[in-house]
């Protein structure tokens, strides 16, 4: 063991000790629950391999945290044990695997009750002779606080069961848990007043719970599900349930609220179904879920297996798939993209994140690193929201090594080592040598992609060689390369060299508007070259036109029109226009017809498409609604009039619906235009 590793233990104890007070203690969490696991998953690594670093007091030890200061702490009839985390189905199969070794060999697989695991704050509550007698909070396991006068205010548990013949004792444990709405109205009204944001529906029933004053936990209309019964005679009136799955049903006719979501599970393949399907439908429940948790049905069997330290052996928590994980800052790399801007991208320690591994995060740039206060060695928090790449959100200061330094961007380009610049009032720093190999291979790349001159088979690797062995200086050379020159190159037969040349004389057809776009001037993206083209049918009327003659195009603004109107003034451009003009590329378009410019009852509307169309494909339904008049963006706002919805919408329709943009299907828009 080196001293690195002590150090690394040390840190980590003390992270996590303080963000388990913070989380159980205070109710206000100051890390995200898979941060929290992960690192305590780190920890816990660290001390199985070097079980001399174990100590009585790691958060790995115990349960939760000493219960707070205001009520009495009451030691609880039966313990409240912990669950043991799987956070993926391999996992949860070596946990199947473990409990499997305690039972005879042919012991056939016994079936499995999946419950819900509710995002809440556990509960155990005492009835004696069918009366509600205490209810106490799980706090370490051993002690809680006796909350009773605040369990009363919630109206899903009831003060009596529903039973002529109550047992002596009843035990009942659940989960006490806020519904989304409450939560957020609360948090609104916060927000109102100025108070702090509470951080969770899991911490902010915590809270309430804790209240001093009970006709403060009444307003929080808390809600509780019941998820386990104990009985402590064996003779009892009903008889004593033999499964899980009678408990529940047991709970439900006391009178208790039991989560209806619940499933008998025999295989393993069926726990995988039952946690995907959950994966996705979480996300229409009215209260929060952090997994689902898998718990053997026979009770007999729950008794044979027994408990470790901390957890019964006879059931798992299976939590959902993280969006943020911890992972580390293995090093910064920085990428020259084709408009020369310097890229510094986070090159991490593999980390598993939303069911993908994840080992580069971007940092957009220089001034997003400095607030970031990131060094290379850091542990940093990483985070992926929807399709976008993911992000560095925060560094954990605590776990950083030390003789680290921040990270300064290169002075020079790290591909053609010319100077870089920063334009005053930019946040990106460029390579300015217009000759880069970077610039050039992006460039072609974008040159050659779908909405540009879409040439198959002109990818990163063969640009790569291209640009390395100096066959191509520009993309007017792509039109001048020879069988003989491609042949030449790495993993390059006659059959793929023809194929690539037939593909590049075919991009000579392509129509001006992609070949502006296949330019690659700033701020020109596919659709405004298609705008430009329209009303510059050709190259030489757009390189001649005044500033003001671009601006005044419906939908292009000032910006676009000076980066067209700059591009077209450096020299070397003019060539290069020379160049593919010689190559036989189109710089021409149709010119309008006065009927279809006459015809044109989208004029001033602007469409957004998502999913996809029955019959059209996304660029011929782009360019019907731009003949008639409309104009097609890629991203709903306010401006938008419509949403043309196709199947498997993305997020753009949720987005859509929270604006009250009207959505339109391929038929109403065709009859639109008709
Ligand atoms: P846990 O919440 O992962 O699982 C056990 C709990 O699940 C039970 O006590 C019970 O309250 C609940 N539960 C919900 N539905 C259930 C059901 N159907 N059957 C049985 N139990 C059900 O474990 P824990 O020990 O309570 O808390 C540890 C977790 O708390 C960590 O994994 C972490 O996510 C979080 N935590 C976060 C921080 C932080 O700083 N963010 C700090 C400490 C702990």
């Amino acid at each position: 063991m080196t001293p690195e590793i002590n150090q690394r233990v040390q840190e980590l104890r003390q992270l996590l000790q303080k963000a388990s007070y913070a989380y159980y203690v205070l109710d206000n969490p100051t890390m995200e629950d898979p941060v929290y696991d992960q690192l305590y998953r780190e920890l816990q690594d660290l001390e199985t391999q070097y079980p001399e670093l174990i100590a009585p007091d790691s958060p790995t030890q115990r349960v939760g945290e000493k219960p707070a200061s205001h009520f009495s702490s009451v030691r609880h009839n039966i313990p409240l044990y912990s669950l043991e985390n799987a956070f993926n189905i391999e996992e949860f199969a070596k946990w199947q695997e473990r409990w499997q070794r305690h039972l005879p060999q042919d012991f056939p697989l016994p079936i499995y009750v999946c419950e819900l695991k509710i995002d809440g704050s556990a509960l155990a509550l005492t009835y004696q002779n069918g009366i509600l007698v205490r209810g106490v909070t799980r706090g370490d396991g051993v002690t809680g606080e006796d909350i009773t006068q605040n369990v009363r205010t919630i109206r899903s548990i009831p003060l009596r069961l529903n039973t002529d013949n109550p047992q002596p004792i009843v035990e009942v444990r659940g989960e006490a848990f806020l519904p989304i709405e409450v939560f957020e109205q609360i948090n609104q009204e916060r927000a109102k007043t100025g108070e702090q944001l509470l951080a969770n529906p899991r911490n902010a029933a915590a809270g309430a719970l804790r209240q001093l004053d009970s006709r403060l936990v009444a307003q929080r209309r808390l809600d509780f599900f019941a998820y386990t019964l104990h009985f402590t005679t064996e003779k009892s009136n009903p008889p004593t349930p033999h499964s899980q799955w009678e408990s529940l049903k047991l709970l439900q006719k006391l009178g208790f609220r039991v989560n209806p979501n619940r499933q008998l599970c025999p295989s393993l393949e069926d726990v995988r179904n039952y946690y995907n399907n959950w994966d996705k439908e979480r996300r229409n429940l009215p209260y929060m879920t952090d997994g689902v948790v898998v718990k053997l049905n026979s009770i007999e069997l729950q008794e044979k297996l027994g408990f470790t330290q901390k957890f019964p052996r006879w059931a798992i928590a299976l939590k959902y798939p993280a969006a943020e994980a911890p992972t580390l800052v293995l090093d910064i790399t920085v990428q020259v993209g084709r408009t020369g801007a310097l890229t510094p991208v986070a090159e991490l320690k593999p980390v598993q994140l939303a069911g993908t591994t994840v080992s580069r995060a971007t940092l957009h740039n220089s001034d997003r690193i400095r607030e970031l206060d990131l060094h290379i060695g850091d542990t940093v928090i990483i985070r992926k929201a929807g399709e976008i790449i993911p992000e560095v959100v925060r560094v954990l200061p605590q776990l950083r090594p030390g003789n680290t330094q921040p990270f300064q961007m290169p002075a020079h380009c790290p591909v053609c080592n010319s100077p870089v610049k920063r334009e005053a009032g930019e946040a990106v720093t460029r390579c300015i040598n217009s000759s880069c190999p970077a610039i050039l291979k992006g460039s072609l790349i974008h040159w050659a992609s779908r909405d540009a001159l879409d040439i198959n088979g002109l990818g990163e690797k063969l640009v790569e060689q291209l640009v390395d062995r100096d066959l191509v200086k520009s993309v007017a050379d792509l039109y001048s390369l020879t069988p003989e020159k491609l042949t030449a190159l790495e993993r390059m037969g006659k059959k793929s060299a023809e194929k690539i040349l037939t593909a590049i004389a075919q991009s000579q057809n392509q129509p001006w508007s992609r070949v502006l776009y296949g330019l690659g001037i700033r701020h020109i993206g596919s659709v405004n070259a298609q705008t430009i083209t329209q009303n510059f049918t050709t190259v030489e009327q757009l390189s001649k036109a005044k500033i003001t003659e671009i601006e005044g195009i419906y939908g292009i603004g000032s910006e676009i029109a000076q980066s067209v109107w700059d591009w077209f003034q450096v020299e070397g451009n003019q060539t290069l226009i020379q160049r593919l003009r010689e190559a036989g590329l189109q710089l021409a378009g149709e010119v309008k017809t006065t009927t279809e410019s006459a015809h044109q009852p989208l004029t001033g509307k602007t469409f957004v498409i998502t999913g996809t169309l029955p019959t059209l494909k996304r660029d011929e339904a782009k360019e019907l609604i731009q003949k008639a008049g409309g104009k097609v963006t890629n991203s709903v706002s306010a401006k938008t009039d419509y949403l043309v919805v196709g199947e498997d919408p993305g997020s753009k329709l949720a987005k859509a619906e929270a604006l009250g943009i009207t959505q339109l299907s391929e038929e109403t828009l065709l009859a639109l235009i008709a």
